[in-house]
């Protein structure tokens, strides 16, 4: 049951250095999805809080830019410390606006950490090149420079390790930011904005404007906007990439997912089975490297009577309690949809052998959905091609690694897959054909870490260069050549 506070505070946004009301005064409800209870409300800003933010991170970056990178590295220096200092008050943080379990909370706010550990290198990765006597008497130089002021749009289901993917890295390469955290998960962003202050960041550098599309197409429209980072579902993902680009801007746009884990015969089955579970089943499935989809190479009874055991056995519950795995799926309005997607399945001749609805009906507080396994799915069915995002997993059959190999290349999405098995040749075979950003052998979630790009392909990305690694270099610096000649 929700229960309602009627003083609950509203969120403020972050606008040149100063915490801010919205100028509109439409609010959205933040509950706690484990219990219902309504956290905070947040404000759901118009345009003209967007152009106030924009404007104060363009008169920041005109000194911002010029800021010696290594004074600009030491903020970050200052900013790891500070999140490692608090670390567990994020992760308690995240828990309580996502849901998700406290230990994966914990591990997404090292994640973040290790973005801004990555960024804090900026001395070193804004280097350019050079080249003497590239023709007689000639050189060829490189310079880096940032682009301008940036906007970041961030989904729910990361709220500490996405906006960290983008603002740290932008601002130590001397770009200025503006963020537009999730209207459904934005309580600790203000966390982080408060943190990159105390590490003194100067006013303006980051900002915060809170709100839906509105906020979102103020940023895709304003011309003083040089760059936009987005993640999120695929359908937003395209949209924000065409409109933005359209403009002029730079892009890169992460979008859905669907994950497909090869199981091969001769794989440790224990360990597949615990690998599985926890990719597909940990925070709700609401992982955009979550595995949805299972091809079970070969007889496959050992690997399905384990798994449907080990779904059975899982503990539901608030996240914060340590033993719970399966935690909520983010609102009710998800769970609608879910029971779409489950109608679907039936419909479409999917054998359901574990029914999460179970769980959803018996746990009234929080909007909870138990774990839900189809067998014998096919590749041109709903529940194969769309991303569900929740704890519903499909299991697919093939009769050998090029027939499951060709499951992966049929699916629109390109994020992830991940392959089980001791045998050389079937890694490299799977190395070399899986048509997926991100690979995994015998890994259940590979999901890379800050200092190479997370890499999504086909529609899980719009976009050229991907966030972080050098990739996120690149995309928040832009390039200048010289060419000298000295023989005057
Ligand atoms: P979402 O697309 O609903 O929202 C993402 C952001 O876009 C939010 O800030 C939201 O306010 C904004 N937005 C939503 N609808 C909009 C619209 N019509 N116009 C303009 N802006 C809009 O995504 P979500 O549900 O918050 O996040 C889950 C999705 O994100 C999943 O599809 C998941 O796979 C994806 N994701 C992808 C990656 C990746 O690396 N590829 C990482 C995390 C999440």
């Amino acid at each position: 049951m929700t229960v309602i506070n009627k003083n609950l505070a509203v969120l403020k946004n972050f606008i040149n250095g100063e915490w801010v009301d919205a100028i509109s005064s439409e609010t959205l409800d933040v509950p706690n999805p484990a219990t219902g209870e309504i956290l905070v409300k947040v404000p759901i800003s118009s345009k003209k809080d967007v152009d106030l933010a924009v404007h104060a991170a363009h008169e920041a970056f005109q000194t911002w830019k010029n800021t010696p990178v290594p004074k600009r590295a030491r903020i970050l220096y200052k900013y790891h410390y500070l999140l490692t200092e608090n670390h567990e008050e994020l992760a308690r943080l995240v828990v309580e606006e996502n849901g998700k379990a406290y230990k994966e909370a914990y591990g997404e706010v090292q994640r973040g950490i290790e973005c801004v550990e990555f960024a804090a290198g900026a001395p070193t990765l804004m280097m350019g090149e050079t080249l003497s006597n590239i023709a007689e008497d000639i050189d060829s130089e490189m310079f880096r420079y940032p682009l301008g002021v940036v906007g970041g749009i961030t989904p729910f289901n990361f709220p500490m390790m996405v906006p960290t993917w983008m603002f740290p890295l932008a601002i130590a390469c001397g770009n200025t930011f503006v963020l537009k955290p999730s209207e459904r998960t934005p309580i600790l962003a203000n966390k982080l904005v408060e943190l990159f202050a105390e590490a003194g960041a100067p006013k303006g550098v980051l900002n915060i404007v809170h709100g839906a599309h509105d906020v979102v197409n103020g940023l895709l429209d304003h011309e003083d906007v040089k760059a936009i980072s987005f993640v999120g579902s695929q359908p937003v993902a395209k949209y924000v990439y065409e409109r933005a680009a359209a403009q002029g801007k730079r892009v890169q746009a992460l979008s859905g997912a669907k994950n497909h884990h090869i199981v091969m015969p001769d794989a440790d089955m224990n360990k597949a089975v615990a690998n599985v579970i926890s990719s597909a089943y940990g925070s709700a499935g609401q992982r955009c490297m979550a595995c949805s989809a299972v091809v079970i190479v070969g007889d496959g009874d050992e690997f399905v009577t384990a798994l449907k055991q080990k779904a059975d056995d899982l503990i539901i519950g608030n996240g914060i309690d340590d033993e719970v795995l399966l935690t909520p799926v983010i609102r009710d309005s998800h769970r609608m949809k879910v029971l779409d997607y489950i109608k679907k399945g039936l419909e479409e001749g999917a054998s359901l052998i574990r029914d999460g609805r179970k769980e959803m009906d018996e746990m009234q507080d929080g909007t909870f959905f138990g774990a839900t396994i189809f067998d014998y799915v096919t590749p041109e069915m709903t529940i194969a091609k769309e991303e569900i995002f929740a704890p519903v997993l499909s299991l697919l059959r093939a009769k050998d690694l090029d027939d499951g190999l060709e499951f992966i290349r049929k699916s629109r999405f390109g994020n992830g897959a991940t392959i089980y098995t001791k045998d050389a040749k079937a890694v490299r075979q799977f190395r070399e054909e899986a048509d997926a950003g991100m690979l995994g052998i015998n890994v259940g979630v590979p999901a890379t870490m800050a200092f190479f790009p997370f890499s999504g392909w086909k529609d899980s990305f719009y976009g050229d260069l991907h966030v972080n690694g050098k990739d996120g270099v690149n995309f928040f610096t832009r390039k200048k050549m010289i060419t000298s000649r000295f023989d005057y």
